[in-house]
């Protein structure tokens, strides 16, 4: 029988734990701190504890998560495997996925992306979930650079885009980065507008006010609930077709 809720545990940054109500599973994102212990906790309670790093980035990834014996699975971006500790996770349970690529079994189904910065976004597929998580894919505006990287950073997103337009996802996970500025929600915004997202956590703005979507931010008519987590260990959990509740 399907679920039709989550629990969801800020981690910090893009890290979040996504788990199922009944102990079977649970999905760990981007995970590089632990303040309070959500990682340890599913780790003791659901029965598959699955990994997911979008990238090799300090403040996405630490290698520490190698010692988690009673991991299910370890999905890494190919650009960890350049790091020495990537030496660190178990051969047999660590599955390296570049761009474009998938995984099944176990009843779980992945799927990676491009990403517009280093590494991939992921599609994960479990119990009847679509869950997205973006990684460090977003429309990086940066309004002070160069006209030409401006172009280009508009350029990769619109591309990546057309990877996931009108795909369906029950719960997506993407960046609205308080340093962006007015660009903040440029990412998000056209990332919901252009696929069939049914619910909003906002992530990669450590520091900034809480992000709250503006009046344009939804094309009319199809708003959607949106929680944006500022404090690790802050959690919610998401019951579809209803939205976030404490
Ligand atoms: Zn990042």
């Amino acid at each position: 029988m399907a679920n039709d809720s989550v629990r969801i545990a800020y981690l910090l940054n893009s890290g979040f734990v996504v788990e199922d109500g009944a102990g079977r599973w649970a999905l760990v994102f981007d995970a590089y701190r632990d303040v309070r212990g959500d990682v340890e906790r599913v780790l003791a309670s659901a029965a598959q504890v699955y990994f997911f790093v979008s990238h090799a980035h300090f403040d996405h990834f630490s290698p520490a998560i190698a010692r988690y014996e009673k991991a299910a699975k370890f999905f890494l971006s190919e650009d960890v495997r350049a790091l020495s500790e990537a030496r660190r996770f178990p051969a047999e349970k660590t599955v390296w996925l570049g761009k474009y690529d998938g995984w099944q079994g176990e009843g779980l189904r992945v799927e990676s992306f491009d990403s517009t910065d280093e590494g991939t976004s992921f599609l994960v597929e479990i119990d009847g979930w679509r869950i997205f998580h973006a990684g460090d894919f977003n429309w990086w505006h940066w309004s002070g650079d160069t006209r030409e990287n401006i172009k280009f950073a508009e350029n990769g997103f619109m591309k990546q885009m057309k990877r996931l337009d009108g795909r369906m996802f029950d719960l997506a996970f993407f960046p609205a980065d308080g340093r962006l500025e007015e660009a903040r929600d440029w990412g998000a915004k056209e990332f919901c507008r252009r696929t069939d997202t049914r619910a909003l956590v906002t992530m990669h703005s450590v520091g900034y006010p809480r992000f709250v979507p503006d009046a344009e931010f939804f094309a009319p008519g199809r708003e959607i609930p949106v929680w944006a987590p500022t404090e690790p260990g802050e959690r919610r959990i998401y019951q579809k077709g209803s939205g976030f509740s404490e």
